[in-house]
């Protein structure tokens, strides 16, 4: 039996949504209208990162309702001389309450570097945001047999410096690179659980002890088919979705076939 204290695996169950660079205003506010009145999240921890120019908005919007809202990166400097970037408080101050790291499409076409993307999580748990760091391997890495290496390695570097009490308050998503977006084919299940496993004791290694480190989520290619198989899988926490969450009614029926009954035993 497990400890009654210790949630089980896999339990509570995110699942949020990246908006990417979409959402003008009028849209952004019809969908968090249509998301703040949804009834029952079937005990999911819903989250959406919207556009900073509607984050003000949609956050206000979601204030009364269990949807947090987050960035989709930032800096991690407080303020200063950094033109075009998005401080941790200037988040805080929109009513951001999380904010995603290192993906893989700011790793690729923007310079994120795994050192950067540590110095971001130092700043966001300074300033009392949590952090969802994105990691995963590219095919040609998959094909070379690093996948493992890489993903390792991307853990560790973002973990770099933190106290264990702080690991347990950092969020990563594991993203394979070549399973997100329009090109993206996604993964198969038994990969996923593999490679959480491996993720898996990375992070009980950084937080120094099984059962406390940080909630793993899935995202790729994530839709209303391959949701249940991938949010039945044990070692995963949640998922994270793109393209299939940019309608409020299919954020919610992904939330819906993702649902988990809170009992469930490891
Ligand atoms: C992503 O880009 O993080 C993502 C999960 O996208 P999609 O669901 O559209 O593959």
């Amino acid at each position: 039996m497990s400890d009654p204290a210790t949630p089980a695996p896999g339990w509570p169950f995110w699942v949020g949504t990246s908006w990417k660079m979409n959402g003008l205003p009028d849209d952004a506010r019809s969908y968090a209208e249509r998301i703040a009145a949804v009834d029952d999240w079937h005990g999911v921890l819903p989250f959406v990162m919207p556009p900073f120019t509607v984050l003000a908005d949609v956050a206000r919007l979601l204030r009364d309702s269990p949807v947090q809202v987050g960035g989709q990166n930032m800096h991690w400097d407080e303020c200063g001389s950094w033109t075009g970037e998005i401080s941790a408080p200037m988040l805080r101050q929109c009513g951001a309450t999380m904010v995603e790291l290192g993906h893989s499409e700011r790793r690729r076409h923007f310079g994120e570097t795994d050192q950067t993307v540590n110095l971001k999580v130092h700043a966001a748990l300074r300033h009392g945001l949590t952090p969802l760091v994105c990691i995963g391997e590219t095919q040609a890495e998959r094909d070379g047999g690093v996948a493992d290496l890489i993903l390792a390695r991307q853990v560790r570097l973002a973990l770099h410096g933190l106290t264990a009490a702080h690991v347990g308050r950092v969020m990563f998503a594991y993203e394979p690179v070549w399973a997100i977006g329009e090109a993206g084919r996604p993964a198969p299940p038994e990969l996923v659980a593999q490679a959480a496993a491996g993720i898996r004791q990375e992070l009980d290694r950084a937080a120094g002890a099984p059962g406390v480190s940080p909630p793993l989520l899935y995202g790729g290619s994530v839709n209303l088919e391959n949701a249940a198989p991938y949010a039945a899988l044990a070692g995963i926490d949640g998922l994270f979705v793109g393209r299939a969450a940019w309608t409020a009614e299919g954020y919610a029926a992904l939330a819906r076939a993702a649902a988990r009954p809170p009992c469930r035993g490891p």
